[in-house]
Formats: C-alpha cells, structure tokens, sequence
C-alpha cells in the first residue's frame, strides 16, 4: 500500500464485468456509463483524485489550449448550462474543479479505487475475462477492460550525467506538488520549451530571481489573448451550439482545406489573415489558410509570419533568432498557446540558453554545466514532456490472448484497429488510443465518441450474449497502414515530435494519431455492421466474423 494513503482499504477480490484505468475525463464518463448500463464497475486511479492530466499538471500557468466553453463534456446538459467558465482558456485550477464537480455531481467517486495502480492485466482465454492486479493487492476478474489511461500522462526526464547529484529542488512540470512551488529568491533552470515550458517560464520568471531556459529546439507558439469570458461571449457560445453539436457528433473532420486560396492571394491579402488570426490568437492560428498542415509553401508563409512576430517582440536581436523556430513546418509539433513567452525575454532576469550550440554535458550539484558555461542554478523544472500515448499501456503488464505481451504486439510501433482496440487482446478498449484522432481533436470530444462506441459495443454483446470480442489482425494491419498513408500526405511526418514517438530514445517512430476525415462515421460504420473487423464469440470456442 501506497505510504501515507488517505484511502485505507482491504484489496478487492472476484468478478466484476468492467474494470476502468485512469480517473481524467476519459474514465470518469466511461464509469459513469457503464453504471448507467447497469453493469458492476471499478476503476483505478494512481492519483488520490479524479481529473487525470489535470490533476498531475499543476505547473504554474498551466491551462488548456482548448477554448473552455468546447473543453466541456456536452453529455450532461443541464451540466453545460449551469457550469460557468471564467476565462476563455480555464486555467488548470478551474478545469480539475470542474472534473471534481462532474464526479460529484454524479457520483463517481465511489466507483474509483485511488491511490492504485494498475500492475498487470492478463486475459484468461477460458473465461473470456481479464484479471487485473494492482498494486494494494487487489486481484479482479473482468469481462471488459478499459484503458482510460491517458495520452500524455507518463512524464519523462532525460538521463543527464549527473542529475542524481543534483543538490535542489527537482520538478517536473507532468508531475508537479500539490503544495505548490515558491521560487522566490531562487535561480531555476527550466529543461524544455515545449507547450508546459511556454506556459510555465513567464510565470516562475516573474517570481525568481533569475530563471535559465535551456533549449533544445525552439517552439511556434501563438499568443492565447485569454480574456475572461463575459456574458455575451456565453450567449454566442449556445446560439452557435446546435451547429458545434451536429459538428462534434458529424462524420469527423480532418487536416486539410485548400492551399490554392492561400496561394493565389496577394502577399498582403496573406499577411493580413495572418495578422486577424494571430490577433484572434491560439491554435486556430492554423486555420488561417488551408493546406497549412499539408503544403510546405503555405506552411512557410505561416511560419514565416510567426518567426517575423518573435523578432518584432523579443528586443535582443540574438536571442530572437534563437527562438525562431526553423528545423520543423509550423503546426506538424503541437504549437503552443501563450501568455506573454516571448516577452519574457525582454526581462532581464530570463537568459536563453540554445542546447544546439553548447549542450549540457553534465548537472552538478549546484549548477547545469553546458559546454560552454556553468550555470549555477538552485532548483531544477523539467519540462520535458510525457512518453506520449503508448506510456501508460506499456507501464503495465499486458498479457492477451495465448499469453501475447503488448510490448511485443507493439514492438514496432502502437497498433490498434481504429485506435480502440488491438489485436491478439480480446474484450480491452483503449480511450483515444493511437490510430484514433485523439491528441490532434478536442480530447474532450474524442473521448465521449470512443465512450459511446465501446458502450454501444458493450450491449451489442450483452443483447447477444457475446462473451468476446476481438480485433482482425488483418483489419488492424489495414487500419493502421491507412493512418500512416493519411499522415505521409502531410507535412506531419517532417517533424521529430511526440506524435512520431521521437522524444523517446528507442521508442519506433510512427506517426500515432489519426489525421484522416471521416473517423466518426467509420467507426459508427463498422458498429452498425455488426462490428466488421472484430470476431464476436459467445464462448471461448464459437467465433463469428463480425
Ligand atoms: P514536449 O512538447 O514534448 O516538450 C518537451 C521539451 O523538452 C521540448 O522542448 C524538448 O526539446 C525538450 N527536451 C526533451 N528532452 C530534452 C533533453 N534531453 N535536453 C533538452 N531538452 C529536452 O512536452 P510538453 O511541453 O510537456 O508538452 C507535451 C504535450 O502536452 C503538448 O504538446 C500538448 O499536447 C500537451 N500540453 C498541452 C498544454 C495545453 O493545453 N496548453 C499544456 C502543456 C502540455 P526537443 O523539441 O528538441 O525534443
């Protein structure tokens, strides 16, 4: 048992139909579903509270980079009315108390075993059942297993010579104290410039004395223009909410739009949608013109503009060409959503330090030693990112059908028949696994679509009497080779990101979310035809081809 528990309790024993990992958005909805249905549920949470990314992500000036009012599950309306967001994009506080409303509001809690981690998860091919171990002992049998384990939720710091020597404070901004952090008086190194480093540097900057940012590759980033959210912005928001519903609940949008538009426009007509969308502000930046995401002219003039606005902002000449992104097209990493980044660099207590041109060799006690200087430094942030959605599943012990390991079945990347289930691992869902839209969509929406498939799939096979449902291996394979022809006619596959499994020595590099049109109708296709690309069986002998 987890040292300090608040949640004193004997393990859990015996058989159950579903067990549910993860606690954030995904598995709150996906318990309260399948309670809906009538079904014995539990779920495990390593955290002592619900909200998943929002709860482990307390860095100062998190906050989502999803306008609020669509950053709002949309299956409670009477929720969605009474809720009321403060600020265009809530910041972190307000969305994990908006995750405790929602487990409280409908009983949630009780359905979740905190403080527990999920070990191991074996199929037991004579029963049609999974046993789940965890690690307060408990030791459940379950017909269906959800992974609700999140895409961004196992934080990685890199092996630098020397961190264990490190003699302050160490965070890491996926895995923050709750307590919070005084950097008062403090000289901090910040590792990383990703969307968590972009957020959190102007806020510790403003209360350290002196912050350093080491910095590998720079980053796009758009400025929020975050506002607090008026009456009038909430009246817009539901005249305009039946279309956003049939748009969330419609076929399912894509990357795309057409580059011509772009193209054909003058210079000026150019720069002057550029300038209305950089003045709007946030990742909508990249609907500016179409084919952003897919021609590289385009993407130039995009990126371009952007590099143009970092030297107009930031006053020293050098550190502004430091921080203009040039080694990827804008928009194929995630862009960053910001509150004052690149102004930062006005301050004088904030120095930029570029790892390409002097990269850290070690971390002494006191200090980041790069190959050029000595850094002294008092407390360390990693912002350094997550092993982006295959972490968490790999984390634990997977074993399917005939004993198969997921670390096999995935050796050469994540493999997953429309990035909800795999293979080879019978009656076990993944919620926005890879090969679904997922991190590239509005999670929130995402997430409600893959919770209403695996449910519908759930009494589909309880109407029928099904015990087990299985993938196509040869279903999988054509899926997961049309993800990646859809994303090859992109510019994604360019960039050396997460979505490519490249911050992870070692880790294959696959393109993991979808980025087609039409995945909602797919999967709603392949339900209504009785679960095409999965084999159905009522007892661990009897499969029909679904
Ligand atoms: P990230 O995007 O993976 O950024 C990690 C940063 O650490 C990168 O700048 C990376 O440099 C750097 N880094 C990694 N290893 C390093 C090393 N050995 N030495 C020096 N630098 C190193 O991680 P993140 O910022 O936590 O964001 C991850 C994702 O979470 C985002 O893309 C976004 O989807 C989500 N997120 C969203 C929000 C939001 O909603 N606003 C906020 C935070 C995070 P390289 O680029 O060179 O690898």
């Amino acid at each position: 048992m987890a040292d300090g528990s608040k949640f004193e309790r004997a393990p859990k024993s015996g058989e159950i139909d579903a067990v549910v990992v993860g606690a954030g958005f995904g598995g709150l909805y996906m318990l309260h579903k399948l309670r809906e249905l009538g079904l014995s549920v539990q779920g495990f949470e390593a955290g002592d509270g619900v909200g998943g990314t929002w709860y482990w992500n307390r860095y100062p000036g998190a906050r989502c980079d999803v306008p609020s009012l669509f950053y709002s599950y949309t299956w409670d309306d009477a929720l969605q009315k009474e809720w009321r967001w403060t600020e265009k994009y809530a910041a972190q506080p307000e969305i994990l108390a908006y995750a405790n409303h929602v487990a409280d509001r409908h009983d949630i809690r009780p359905l979740i075993a905190f403080e527990t981690r999920v070990l191991s998860a074996t199929f037991d091919e004579a029963a049609d059942r999974w046993v789940v171990v965890t690690d307060r002992g408990d030791e459940l049998s379950a017909r269906w297993l959800i992974l609700a384990t999140g895409c961004l939720s196992t934080p990685r710091a890199p092996a630098i010579p020397g961190v264990e020597t490190f003699a302050g404070e160490t965070y890491h901004t996926g895995a923050w104290p709750h307590e919070g952090v005084d950097f008062t008086g403090k000289t901090v190194a910040v590792i990383g410039t990703g969307s968590s480093g972009i957020q959190s540097i102007p806020q510790i900057a403003a209360q350290a004395k002196h912050v350093t940012v080491f910095q590998r590759t720079p980053n796009f980033s758009v400025p929020a223009n975050n506002t607090p959210l008026t009456d009038k912005d909430i009246a817009d928001f539901w005249k305009m909410y039946p279309d956003y519903i049939a748009m969330v609940k419609g076929p399912g949008m894509g990357f795309g739009g057409n580059p011509a538009n772009a193209l054909a426009a003058t210079p000026e007509e150019r720069r002057a949608r550029f300038e209305e969308f950089w003045g709007v502000g946030g990742a909508g930046f990249l609907a500016a013109w179409g084919g952003i995401i897919t021609d590289i002219e385009v993407n130039d003039e995009a990126a371009n503009f952007v590099r143009g606005k970092i030297a107009e902002t930031v006053k020293d000449p050098e550190t502004a060409r430091r921080l203009q992104p040039r080694d990827h097209p804008i928009g194929t990493k995630r862009i960053c959503v910001d509150i004052d980044y690149f102004e930062t660099y006005n301050r004088p207590n904030v120095t930029l330090v570029n790892l390409r041109e002097s990269p850290i060799e070690a971390i002494e006690p006191n200090a980041v030693r790069t190959s050029e200087a000595t850094y002294p430094v008092d407390a360390l942030v990693f912002a350094t990112g997550f092993d982006a959605m295959t972490g968490a599943i790999l984390a634990i012990d997977i074993k399917g059908a005939g004993g198969a390991e997921i670390k096999q079945a995935w050796a050469e990347g994540p493999k997953a028949y429309l990035g909800l289930a795999i293979a080879g691992f019978p009656n076990m869902f993944i919620i926005t696994g890879p090969g679904s839209p997922s991190v590239l969509s509005n999670m929130i929406n995402s997430i409600e679509q893959h919770v209403e498939w695996i449910i519908g799939c759930i009494e589909h096979m309880r109407e029928h009497g099904f015990t087990r449902i299985a993938a196509d291996p040869e279903m999988q394979e054509k899926w997961v080779a049309h993800v990646r022809r859809v994303a090859d006619k992109t510019l994604f596959p360019r960039a050396a990101s997460w979505y490519m499994g490249a911050n992870i020595p070692g880790k294959p590099r696959v393109f993991m979310p979808y980025i087609g049109v039409g995945y909602r109708k797919k999967c709603a296709d392949v339900a209504a035809a009785g679960y095409e690309g999965f084999a159905l069986a009522k007892e661990p002998s009897d499969v029909h081809a679904g």
